[in-house]
């Protein structure tokens, strides 16, 4: 297993740095009165997370068969900067990382995580999934979700050691070597849905991936993160409507 040792320089950002202002500056949270029962009356701009039909996440079940194109990943480059924004732990990848579906090419941009899982699958929760969040050219989003099983600890998770950033924090991990590959399992079967962002402004016209095999991640690996959020993150399941699941 890599141990990286360099991982240490952190930077500390006072509460109001724009890391906390991202998506607006409206205040949202996963309870109370600003929680996702709430998210779509908070402000004008999250009215999608109340009315909208295509929202996510959703239970994964009475899928229909689908002539489905492998989708290609073309990983190479490391992360740039973990930061703890207080709603999750989030990575941000500099240009070199692609998806390839459809014949249509999306960026990574950034890997973040929730915990327990915000996709079931037949009604079972995982006890952590992570967000491939890719944009194409014209913006448009691919997300491909992977659930976290416990299990053997996760190469990837080893390497950002056992201090994660606590919120307002973040570390800068540029020189490291984290190719986004290792949070991929082998297999590349998935469930696809036409969805959402999980989090306000809960913007539709997402194309979601959920992989179906789950990657593996020790308990103390996923109890770190867990508690480096410090707070359960996972919205609860939205309804389907008219929507297809394809797998
Ligand atoms: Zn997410």
């Amino acid at each position: 297993m890599k141990r990286i040792s360099s991982l240490t320089a952190l930077v500390t950002l006072t509460l109001a740095s724009p890391l906390f202002a991202a998506g607006g500056d409206t205040e949202w949270s996963y309870s109370g009165p600003q929680g996702p029962q709430h998210w779509g009356s908070l402000s004008p701009e999250f009215a999608t997370c109340g009315s909208g039909k295509n929202q996510s996440p959703v239970d994964l079940a009475g899928m229909i068969e689908g002539d489905q194109p492998t989708p290609q990943f073309h990983y190479a480059e490391s992360g740039e900067t973990l930061v703890n924004n207080g709603h999750t732990l989030k990575i941000t990848y500099p240009e070199g990382n692609a998806l390839t579906l459809d014949g249509r090419r999306y960026a990574l941009k950034q890997v973040h995580f929730h915990t327990p899982s915000e996709y079931t699958i037949d009604g079972q929760t995982y006890p952590m999934e992570g967000h491939l969040v890719h944009a194409d050219a014209q913006g448009n989003l691919a997300v491909v979700g992977v659930l976290f099983e416990e299990g053997q600890p996760n190469e990837v998770l080893a390497a950002l050691g056992k201090e994660l950033p606590a919120q307002g924090e973040q570390r800068d991990l540029t020189g490291e070597s984290l190719s986004p590959t290792a949070w991929l399992p082998t297999q590349r079967e998935h469930y696809r849905l036409n969805g959402s962002l999980t989090t306000p402004p809960c913007t539709e016209g997402v194309r979601w991936l959920v992989m179906k095999a789950p990657v593996s991640a020790s308990s103390s690996q996923i109890d770190a993160v867990r508690e480096a959020i410090g707070h359960a993150n996972n919205r609860p399941l939205q309804p389907v409507n008219a929507r297809l699941i394809v797998e």
